[in-house]
């Protein structure tokens, strides 16, 4: 799948300690996006496998208790993101995922999105149900700037912030937070939140 930027820990991308995936694409097309360098759908190709394999080595170093998939678009690579999720399941049941994604879950629920293989609207439903069978959080909904908000994980008011297990409370996602991470090879990665 096409990835972005990985981070191995991170405080601001949900509650706990998680690792993030930052997928490559997007074409959704949100005014006053301010990622976009993730947009273009091309970039470096790395296997599920290969993903799987750094987040359970996170997990066994007891370094994540979970994984937010954000982007770029994550519903593009849907299908990935699906069998990575079962993946590290099949190994560390106990990860918590979540997800952030700018289409709104109605669209989700009619298989309205768009993804790299081509599928059938009825094809695409039934896969955000099985992904959305193996999240915890979801963060759903178009950014707009003219309606910024500062709820927890949430850029503007018209997303919502979906709990589909009891594992996590709204309470436990905190303020928006920015957190900037220099890696010991001088990489300087800034992610969160900038009110
Ligand atoms: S969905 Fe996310 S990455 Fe895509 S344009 Fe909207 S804010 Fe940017």
């Amino acid at each position: 799948m096409l990835v972005h930027a990985k981070v191995d820990a991170s405080r601001v991308n949900g509650p706990g300690r998680r690792a993030v995936l930052f997928v490559q694409g997007c074409r959704v097309g949100c005014a006053g996006c301010w990622n976009p360098a993730t947009h273009p759908v091309s970039g470096v190709e790395h296997s599920v496998a290969e993903l799987a394999t750094w987040i359970l080595e996170l997990w066994r170093a007891d370094r994540i208790e979970g994984v937010t998939f954000s982007g770029g678009e994550p519903m593009h690579q849907v299908t990935e993101l699906c069998e990575l999720a079962e993946h590290v399941k099949a190994t560390a049941p106990g990860v918590s995922f979540g997800t952030f994604s700018g289409y709104y879950e109605r669209e989700l629920d009619r298989g309205r999105y768009w993804t790299r293989s081509p599928m059938t609207d009825a094809d695409r439903a039934q896969l955000w149900q099985r992904f959305r069978s193996h999240l915890d959080f979801a963060v759903l909904g178009r950014y707009v700037p003219a309606i910024a908000t500062i709820e927890p994980l949430r850029t503007s008011s018209n997303q919502s912030l979906r709990l589909f297990t009891p594992r996590h409370t709204e309470a436990g996602f905190g303020t928006p937070e920015v957190e900037i991470t220099l890696e010991p090879d001088g990489l300087v990665q800034i992610t969160g939140f900038p009110i």
